[in-house]
């Protein structure tokens, strides 16, 4: 090796130790006869010093080391003297007092600061990845993934799961996204899908009687990108054999609790995590994937409105559709008559962003003998205004911002609202780490386009088993049997049981749009293989980047993946995707053809 220690790891216990050391010029400043260098290591830094009068070889190559040159140094570890102390370095009580000093490489100017924590162009920082990962948040992030998935490791491997590959080269898998193929040379015309998820496999490792099976897997989804997505990405998939819905969730709740507590060393805001029915997660949040890392909730008040002088509201309680509020606490205090209205005016727009027609509201003053602001307020009586009150829990000082529209927009106001409310108040802290349960899902949902069920989940998903009997009456109505765990606002696990019985399964292709010509062709291995002893099953999948992502303390996924790719799902560092050679295509028996415009740019 060419270091004996790390720049992490000496302490003043190591007092008078002869050490080489190798790293990275973190920073250097000269101060004439002394010259002192911030020494890097994925560890820490270690101050070196290099004193020219002791050592005046090293003092001489000390004076031409610039920022980010790889250095190894030979010396002594020292106390540092009385008050020079550095509190913020794990190794600021001591220093190394410098023999020899060689370069090992040189480096350019790099385009961004390494050694600052600075916000990057993110353009420039996907370009020179490499430098943009030596920084020192980069090794945190990337390291406590890894410690992430080894956790995930040994505690699936201490309660009897066994890791298993499946391929990469395989068919088209039933997320519901958009495939990429890979064309076969070998079979010219004929394409591979990269799995969306192991799903098929692993069900029919089920079958194969593996029982409890496990992969950190590859997934690759062609969608558009978001701050939370990825063309590929990383899933914990996992599934089991035997069990029903509880099971799957207890284990993983026991695995994100102690993920949480003993690698990312936070504490879970609930333990254990709340679970919330579906449309229950809706109508209070707006959302199947709500932050519970604040309170706000929309409060239904429909039979309070509906009985006030407000005539949207009597119309509209009158027509079935709901009345709810949302709670601002304290927002409307600090604000004057002008800024109140500008706030409001600012909450309205979003609402109707939603497809809201508008957005009443009522400020309640901060000293209680003032009169209530807002238009509404004079619609409804000192004792409805009580009631109101007393229903939302309001404080003084308070801002309630009510909706009223058909429940689908109101869910999505709500939602909207929420976040906003949560980001001016600064609720939302990246600090914090609160999961919840999101179960009681619709089997499908309506294509109005298509003219045709889609499943929520995936078409393997098994129905609540009491609302079986509701595929062939009212398919609307049944519950599938899947959950999702939710964290700080992103789906970080889905699963669900599965329909292990071929009849079930069956009657789902139709519903779906598929005939059952086309699913024999597609999942005929699947149905078939469902003939040979199948036992029931169910499993889950978490995404490993978006986990990292929470318990980093990230707003994006690309924190916490060493080599992303950017929001029109390029690597702008190695520069793909790329225009293959035309002997490439050819042996692929491939014609690339494209409109003028979309040809590609030299
Ligand atoms: N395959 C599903 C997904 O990737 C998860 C599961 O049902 O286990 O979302």
């Amino acid at each position: 090796m060419l270091k004996t220690h790390n720049c992490g790891e000496l302490r003043p216990k190591d007092d008078g130790m002869q050490v080489v050391m190798a790293g990275w010029v973190h920073r250097r400043r000269d101060q004439g006869g002394v010259i002192f260098i911030d020494l890097r290591d994925r560890w820490g830094i270690t101050q070196i010093v290099v004193n020219q009068e002791t050592a005046p070889q090293a003092h001489q190559t000390a004076s031409e080391v610039r920022n980010e040159y790889v250095i190894q140094v030979k010396g002594v570890v020292r106390v540092r003297p009385e008050g020079t102390a550095n509190p913020e370095l794990e190794t600021g009580e001591i220093e190394v007092a410098a023999q020899e000093l060689e370069i090992l490489n040189r480096a350019k100017t790099p385009p961004f600061y390494i050694n600052k924590n600075e916000k990057i162009d993110e353009v420039v920082r996907m370009k020179y990845r490499y430098l943009d990962l030596r920084r020192p948040q980069m090794q945190r992030n990337i390291v406590l993934r890894h410690k992430i998935v080894k956790f995930i490791r040994d505690y699936l491997d201490e309660r009897g799961f066994v890791e298993i590959e499946t391929p990469i080269l395989f068919k088209t898998t039933p997320e519901g996204a958009r495939d990429f193929l890979v064309p076969s040379r070998l079979l010219p015309g004929h394409f591979y899908a990269l799995p969306q998820s192991p799903q098929q496999l692993k069900q029919l490792l089920m079958v194969a009687g593996y029982e409890r099976y496990f992969q950190i897997a590859r997934c690759f989804r062609d969608e558009d990108l978001r701050g939370d997505r990825q063309p590929e990405f990383t899933q914990l998939d996992l599934e089991m054999s035997f069990v029903e819905r509880e099971d799957v969730m207890d284990l993983i709740e026991g695995l994100m609790t102690e993920l949480t507590i003993k690698v990312a060393g936070k504490t879970p805001r609930f333990m254990p995590f709340p679970r919330l029915k579906y449309y229950d997660a809706l109508d209070r949040y707006g959302s199947d994937k709500p932050d519970l890392r604040y309170d706000i909730e929309a409060v239904d008040v429909t039979d309070i409105a509906g009985k006030s002088a407000f005539p949207v509201f009597v119309n509209n309680a009158a027509e079935g559709k709901p009345v709810r509020v949302l709670r601002a606490p304290g927002m409307a205090r600090e604000l004057s008559g002008t800024a109140l209205r500008r706030v409001t005016e600012e909450l309205e727009q979003m609402a109707k962003a939603e497809g809201a027609r508008g957005l009443a509201w009522m400020a309640l003053p901060a000293n209680e003998s003032d009169e209530v602001k807002g238009p509404i307020g004079k619609f409804f009586t000192v004792e409805q205004k009580a009631e109101l009150f007393e229903r939302l829990g309001a404080e003084p000082g308070d801002l309630l911002l009510f909706m009223s529209d058909t429940r689908e927009v109101v869910w999505a106001v709500t939602d909207r609202l929420r976040r906003h409310i949560a980001e001016r108040l600064g609720l939302a802290d990246p600090e914090q780490i609160a999961f919840c349960w999101v179960i009681d899902f619709p089997m499908f949902h309506w294509n109005e386009e298509e003219q045709r069920w889609d499943p929520s989940q995936h078409m393997f998903t098994l129905p609540v088993p009491e609302d079986i009997p509701l595929l062939d009456t009212d398919p609307g109505k049944a519950r599938g049997s899947q959950y999702d765990l939710v964290c700080n606002g992103y789906e970080v696990a889905g699963g669900s049981i599965r329909i292990h019985d071929r009849a079930i399964q069956e009657k789902i292709f139709p519903l779906i749009g598929q005939t059952m010509e086309r699913a024999r062709e597609q999942f005929g291995h699947m149905l078939e293989a469902f003939e040979y002893g199948t036992p029931p099953h169910g499993g889950i999948a978490s995404g490993i980047d978006r986990l990292a992502m929470v318990l980093a303390g990230e707003p994006n996924i690309r924190e916490v993946i060493a080599f992303p790719k950017t929001q029109s799902g390029a690597d702008i560092m190695a520069h793909a995707p790329s225009v293959p050679e035309p002997s490439q295509l050819e042996e692929l028996h491939i014609r690339v053809v494209l409109e003028p415009e979309k040809k590609p740019q030299p």
